[in-house]
């Protein structure tokens, strides 16, 4: 990841710079670093919080971190291509603009830290995508990974290191694998206890799918969030990690607060055993902070917890409607949107179809287009952060919407997307609406899509539409009820009863 320029100042930088070992030159030439095929990328650069203040003193935009406290950067996607690549870079002259305070991630390249294949020991690998690397002779590779592990090895190193889980990557299989790293390994071990946690990425999602359909907990009448990529894209604003814990499937977010769990432990037997090892293994993490919790509690995972003292704390759930009732509209309790619908139908050019990925980059104009449109409306704090957040989740929609198993449907106007909306199956007979994109300045549009979407999911079997919550948004909450749903789902937020 290692951008082009010779003079290496360590100042600026929270701790002192690797050895370096790929000149310059190489550099210019070279069209790997900085560069990444997916905005999503694992392998996008990790800031730690100082990186990230240093970051955007010297230019880089505040919202492109998920969290001033630390994380991946957001990507850009590349105007001549099909990539991304970091926001940080310039593709035309190839360099870093924050050379100089680029992370301890980038410092490092080509060398890799990284987790062996069995996840129980840290490694220092090096990238064979590096063209620099790949020319050099073994001899030469080794005395740089000598000098590079006497530096990881200093108490200095050892302790930014440990402190930052997510600098160590998952194994790549193209990485080559140099020495093994006791002493990093021993750090995050004393550091974070020895239970082996991973990093939430793409290839883990068909994991997660199968561990909720063992658990149960996907229902007609349940949570959105029993599906794997409501999870997978929430990824873009906060951590997620997973580990096995007394048999089950538990998954932790990480936050700037500390760390809770999104969903209870996914497990087919007894929940009660994993529950206490999960609050065990916050608690290592947050001390005894009260942001160790488990949200997204269903009423039956309550009826079981209640008898063991837990304390839980009902929430606002997804709105829930009759498919049936939205793919008519009838009567007068539909009456305005109906009407909205209608002036839509009345337009000449109006084209529905599926999303292709060849509709991702008029899509992206959309989507700046409908933040701007929002903006200039009413919104608060929340609200804003979820118009931020959009930008890195879209993009990865459009990008894996056939991964993550979301359809997606764009709407034409006299050739031109208007409006997009994608959505998932969370059972064969309920359909979740995940996201929805309309130009604000066509009246009806958001409307006649969202119908079209619930015939479209009717007509497929749905009998009930998922909406999701509406994450304390006073405007959103009030157009959701306008359609009439027939339940709020019934959820819980569990915490440790601490006699309070
Ligand atoms: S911070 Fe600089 S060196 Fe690191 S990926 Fe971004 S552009 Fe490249």
């Amino acid at each position: 990841m290692a951008a082009p320029i010779t003079q290496i100042s360590s100042a600026a930088n929270p701790v002192s710079s690797p050895p370096q070992m790929v000149p310059s030159s190489t550099c210019l030439r070279c069209d790997v670093c900085c560069r990444f095929p997916d905005p999503d990328s694992p392998l996008r650069p990790y800031f730690t919080g100082p990186e990230v203040r240093q970051a955007v003193a010297a230019g880089v935009e505040a919202d492109r971190f998920p969290s001033p406290g630390g994380g991946q950067i957001s990507l850009v996607p590349d105007e001549q291509g099909e990539g991304f690549h970091c926001p940080a870079f310039n593709p035309v002259t190839s360099v870093c603009k924050i050379y100089e305070q680029r992370p301890l991630d980038c410092r490092l390249y080509p060398l890799v830290l990284m987790w062996n294949e069995r996840h129980d020991e840290v490694m220092l690998g090096w990238d064979s995508k590096c063209p620099f690397m790949r020319d050099q002779v073994p001899d030469a590779i080794r005395q740089h990974a000598d000098r590079a592990i006497e530096w990881l090895n200093s108490r200095e190193v050892l302790a930014a290191v440990s402190n930052h889980l997510r600098l160590i990557g998952r194994f790549q299989a193209d990485v080559a694998e140099l020495s093994p790293l006791p002493a990093v390994t021993l750090a995050l071990s004393r550091r974070w206890g020895k239970v082996p946690i991973h990093r939430l990425t793409l290839d883990d999602v068909s994991r997660l799918t199968a561990a909720l359909h063992r658990s149960g907990l996907p229902e007609a009448r349940s949570l959105a969030a029993y599906s794997a990529p409501y999870h997978y894209l929430c990824g873009t604003l906060l951590s997620y990690w997973w580990a096995e814990l007394d048999g089950a499937f538990c998954l932790f977010v990480e936050s700037p607060d500390g760390w809770f769990m999104p969903l209870p432990p996914l497990t087919k037997g007894p929940i009660e055993k994993p529950i206490a090892a999960s609050f065990e293994f916050m608690r290592r993490r947050n001390g005894d902070s009260a942001v160790s919790r488990i949200e997204n509690i269903s009423e039956l995972v309550a009826s079981r917890l209640r008898p063991s003292g837990y304390r839980l704390v009902p929430k606002d759930g997804d709105y829930l409607y009759r498919a049936e009732e939205l793919a008519a509209l009838a009567g007068d309790r539909f009456k305005s949107q109906r009407a909205l619908c209608n002036r839509i139908e009345r337009m000449n050019g109006v084209a529905v179809t599926p999303y292709a990925l060849g509709d991702r980059a008029e899509c992206r104009k959309l989507l700046q287009r409908w933040r701007g449109q929002k903006r200039t409306g009413a919104l608060d704090s929340l609200g804003r952060l979820l118009l931020d957040d959009a930008l890195s989740s879209h993009e990865i929609v459009w990008s894996h919407a056939f991964d993550l198993r979301l359809s997606g449907t764009v709407v034409r106007i006299d050739g031109t997307i208007r409006a997009y909306t994608f959505g998932y199956w969370l059972t064969g007979t309920t359909w979740c609406v995940l996201l929805e994109v309309a130009d604000r300045t066509v009246s009806g549009l958001a409307q006649y899509l969202f119908r079209d979407t619930c015939r479209a999911a009717l007509s497929q079997g749905a009998e009930f539409i998922n909406t999701m919550d509406d994450a304390g948004l006073p405007g959103l909450g009030l157009s959701k009820r306008s359609y009439h749903p027939v339940t709020q789902v019934q959820n819980f937020i569990l915490t440790e009863d601490r006699g309070l």
